[in-house]
């Protein structure tokens, strides 16, 4: 089995589910024996992975979730100590966890952080009580303030994640959640537009795309005005602070997922292998997996090459056609030699990407 250069593990646990949350996660009290049994079987599948030889190129490592940090304080550790015995975790190796205000302390930063953990995510959405209260977070903004106040005291590579469109949120209180994100001195910020999935109690929510498509816009030049340059569609980083594991995803380099519901990806003779549960959910043929690398890199701002997509061309017939399409749509750019998305592109992703995507045939 070949190395993987990136491992996500999932913990599929929060203290209460969200009003939109479609994720692999379920609700469990922390002294629940379910959130023992699955720790047990995940170090287990972390050291045999480990003794296959699988982890040992991994530059990244993300414990997402769900919330890793509802785990408490003695099984996350655990984990963590697992991989830092598992791994060959250097200075520059990326380790991320992701958190949430209501079950990160600052003890467990302060051990977490001991063993390698050097970046940390926090699940924020809103900075904003009445707004939290509405998407059924369990945190308030005071919570989450002082979440990030803990991390700050050791570490410096902090990202929030904050989303736009919600329930009760208005332009102004909008600005305000991007104000308060920006005065925590944060290095990076992910922002999301809510999404109603089916299923989810905030179904009867009618999400309005043009006021999150003007949000996404005041985002981005807040955030930009601040020095946290947009290097990919949601994410926005002082330089030195882009995530490397999702750049990993963005710029298909293989990587491992291990717990439930976790998604991998290898590529093998056959082509690009997509994996869940560590079982082959799709196989993309390599001019396919060409056209995916291309859609994934007009998510980032640095776009993909000429050349890169002249190479694509040459199994993907339609494809130069494509990016030509595009740049007449302006939707694109071509700036030093590579296609980059325009603001059009960024706010009319879907468009692009499926402009590239049905190239492939
Ligand atoms: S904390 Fe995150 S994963 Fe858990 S229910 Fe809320 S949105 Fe879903």
């Amino acid at each position: 089995m070949g190395a993987y250069r990136a491992l996500y593990i999932h913990i599929p646990f929060c203290k209460q589910r969200c009003g939109y949350c479609d994720f692999t996660t379920e609700a469990r009290a922390q002294d629940d024996p379910a959130l023992d049994a699955y720790l047990d079987e995940l170090l287990r599948a972390v050291r045999s992975a480990s003794r296959n030889g699988e982890l040992g190129s991994a530059e990244s490592i993300y414990i997402g979730g769900g919330t890793p940090t509802h785990l408490g304080h003695k099984r996350l550790v655990n984990l963590v100590y697992t991989l830092s015995l598992s791994l060959n975790l250097h200075d520059d190796t990326e380790f991320t966890v992701e958190a949430n205000p209501e079950s990160l302390t600052a003890p467990l930063v302060r051990d977490l952080f001991a063993l390698g953990v050097n970046r940390f995510s926090i699940g924020v959405q809103s900075f904003d009580d009445r707004e939290l209260a509405a998407l059924g977070r369990v945190h308030d903004a005071q919570q989450a303030r002082a979440a990030v106040e803990i991390v700050r005291e050791r570490c410096e590579n902090i990202s929030l994640d904050l989303m736009c469109g919600i329930p009760l949120q208005t332009p102004g209180s909008w600005e305000q959640s991007l104000a308060t994100a920006l005065a925590t001195g944060v290095n990076h910020v992910s922002v999301y537009p809510l999404s109603i999935e089916e299923g989810t109690p905030l179904v009867g929510f009618a999400v309005d795309e043009d006021i999150q498509a003007t949000m996404m816009e005041d985002a981005a030049a807040m955030l930009g005005a601040a020095g946290l340059e947009r290097y990919e569609v949601a994410s926005y980083a002082r330089p030195g602070f882009a995530c490397r594991h999702n750049t990993a995803y963005w710029t298909g380099l293989a990587y491992l997922g291990l717990g439930k519901g976790a998604h991998g990806m290898r590529m093998t003779a056959e082509g690009r292998e997509r994996l869940v549960d560590g079982a082959v959910q799709e196989l993309l043929t390599f001019p396919e997996a060409a056209a995916e690398d291309l859609m994934l890199g007009m998510r980032r701002a640095q776009g993909v090459s000429l050349e890169q997509v002249a190479a694509a061309s040459t199994l993907l017939p339609n494809m130069q056609q494509a990016f030509e399409q595009a740049l007449d749509r302006g939707l694109v750019r071509v700036s030093n030699g590579r296609y980059q998305p325009t603001d059009l592109g960024w706010l009319n992703g879907n468009e692009l990407y499926s402009t590239i995507w049905d190239a492939r045939s």
